[in-house]
């Protein structure tokens, strides 16, 4: 794939540490899952690398602190700049290590820029306030200061965006950064490293450490240096990254697993109802923490909507992700297209029934290609409803009333997103206030923008991305009182 961008440069394959490309002492393989290939060799720098990387950003910190708002907003920017120039080669290299369609890959690589460009401008509005003290001759205000380094573990599903969404930030209040990309897909970091090198980030500001979790994860949670960990991925490596975090009291973003409900009420646009979540549920495959998991339906409308869904869902084109006219593309790796199986043979066993698709096209295609899948009658007995299915599996489920609904959508740990279509004022009102989730999008199937809070609830985690939010995230707020004015 090197050889297709028009810029060969951003092809790097070693780690990044201290302004310097590191090339480790071991090595790991990055391949295609459309195709078993492999793409490249990527330095393993281990535990002492992400030493190194932390103690490099730990040297940056108080220089990059003081660095005014204004010129740390111009380097951002330009880094924004410099992505948006190479979306193109950005979109490549993310489509060849991801597998999603190539036009989705490129949308993602704009989509993770536009946070970088919004934390550009929020950059210069971070300030604190001036504040009414009880004392007589004293003042009081508050300063607003960025915590110190960050750690950034990220996940495969947004190889580019779930960097630039808390690096942006992060880096324009005045943090220095350590990012652990996914062992699945570093590349798309390191030429989001390259680009950072650059737009003339001060050396040890930006770094980006690769290899095994297991080494690096522990310096990344547990160094003194380290004042915060901000992490996308799993519930489960969540709650372990907290604790590992907890000896140290680091402040923990936490952006986790969901189980989103999609719920259609009886006089919603069906039409609509049926492309937003055709939309929202075969984006990446169905890959994303904020993918649409239980589809509800109002009995009233069952019939009409799954006529609807069958014909769209049935001509999803499944295929390989540089192919023209590609819908869906491969899961990231075998064993993700054997857990999905799992999941609707449970369901199936448990009397849900396949509409379309179902199966694995492992072996015709030679990738980790799942068919796009509808499934009617399915239940909270069965193991999709309490799974992320993570695959292009759209699951409905009957009920009768807002009531139940509500009751349904909230009968899960996780509360990251949730979507609604209705036409019905009240009901709009009555249900999002009503449902447990961090997200909730109204006739509208993706909810995510750098302007708006993203971040879920209960098991999904903890802190927002995004907007003003993000700023208050890595910043810490101190208060000065000054007395005998
Ligand atoms: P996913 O199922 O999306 O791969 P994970 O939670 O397993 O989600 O992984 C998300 C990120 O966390 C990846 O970068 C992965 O390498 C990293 N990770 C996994 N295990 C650990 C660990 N023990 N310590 C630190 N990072 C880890």
């Amino acid at each position: 794939y090197k050889s297709r961008l028009k810029d060969a440069g951003l092809w790097r394959t070693d780690s990044f540490i201290n302004g310097e490309w590191v090339k480790g002492d071991d090595r790991f393989d990055v391949n295609n899952p459309a195709n078993r290939e492999k793409v490249a060799d990527v330095a393993s720098v281990g535990a002492e690398g992400a030493k190194r990387a932390v103690k490099a950003a730990a040297a940056a910190n108080l220089a990059w602190r003081k660095t005014s708002a204004f010129e740390r907003s111009r380097i951002v920017q330009r880094w924004y700049e410099l992505i948006m120039e190479h979306q193109d080669d950005l979109g490549i290299i993310l489509a060849a290590e991801m597998g999603k369609p190539l036009k989705e890959a490129k949308g993602e690589v704009a989509y993770g820029a536009g946070f970088v460009q919004w934390a550009a401008e929020e950059a210069r509005r971070v300030h604190g306030e001036t504040l009414p003290v009880p004392t007589p001759g004293a003042r009081g205000w508050t300063i607003r200061q960025p915590v110190g380094v960050v750690s950034c573990i990220t996940p495969w599903n947004f190889p580019s965006a779930m960097i630039t969404r808390k690096c942006g930030p992060a880096l324009a209040v005045g943090c220095p950064i350590v990012i652990k990309p996914a062992s699945e897909t570093p590349l798309s970091a390191l030429a989001l490293a390259e680009l950072a090198d650059r737009a003339g980030f001060p050396k040890g500001v930006f770094n980006v450490v690769t290899g095994e979790a297991r080494e690096i994860g522990p310096v990344l949670t547990g160094s003194e240096e380290v004042a915060m960990v901000a992490f996308t991925g799993s519930t489960e490596i969540g709650a372990l990254l907290m604790e590992q975090a907890a000896k140290t009291i680091k402040r923990v973003a936490l952006e986790l697993g969901g189980n989103a409900p999609f719920i259609i009420m009886d006089d919603a646009d069906l039409e609509k109802a049926a492309d937003g979540l055709v939309q929202g549920k075969f984006r990446a495959a169905g890959q994303t923490c904020v993918s649409p998991n239980r589809v509800f339906v109002q009995e009233g409308v069952i019939d009409k909507l799954t006529e609807l869904l069958k014909t769209r869902v049935a001509k999803l084109k499944l295929g390989d992700p540089f192919a023209d006219g590609t819908d869906v593309g491969p899961l990231i790796h075998e064993e993700a297209v054997s857990r999905v199986a799992e999941l609707v043979e449970n369901a199936v066993s448990k009397g849900a029934r396949v509409l379309t698709g179902g199966k694995s096209r492992v072996d015709e295609m030679g990738g980790a290609y799942f068919e796009p899948t509808l499934i009617s009658g399915a239940d909270h007995s069965m193991s999709l409803a309490c799974n992320e299915i993570f695959g292009p599996v759209a699951a409905l489920y009957p009920f009768k009333d807002e009531d139940e609904v509500i009751r349904l959508a909230n009968d899960t740990p996780y509360g990251l997103a949730a979507y609604l279509y209705t036409r019905d004022a009240g009901r709009v009102h009555r249900i999002s206030e009503g449902i447990d989730f961090g997200m909730i999008g109204v006739n509208a199937p993706m909810v995510g923008s750098p302007a708006t809070p993203f971040g879920g609830m209960k098991q999904s985690g903890i802190g927002r991305e995004g907007g003003k939010w993000a700023a208050e995230e890595f910043t810490e707020l101190k208060f000065v009182l000054l007395g005998g004015v």
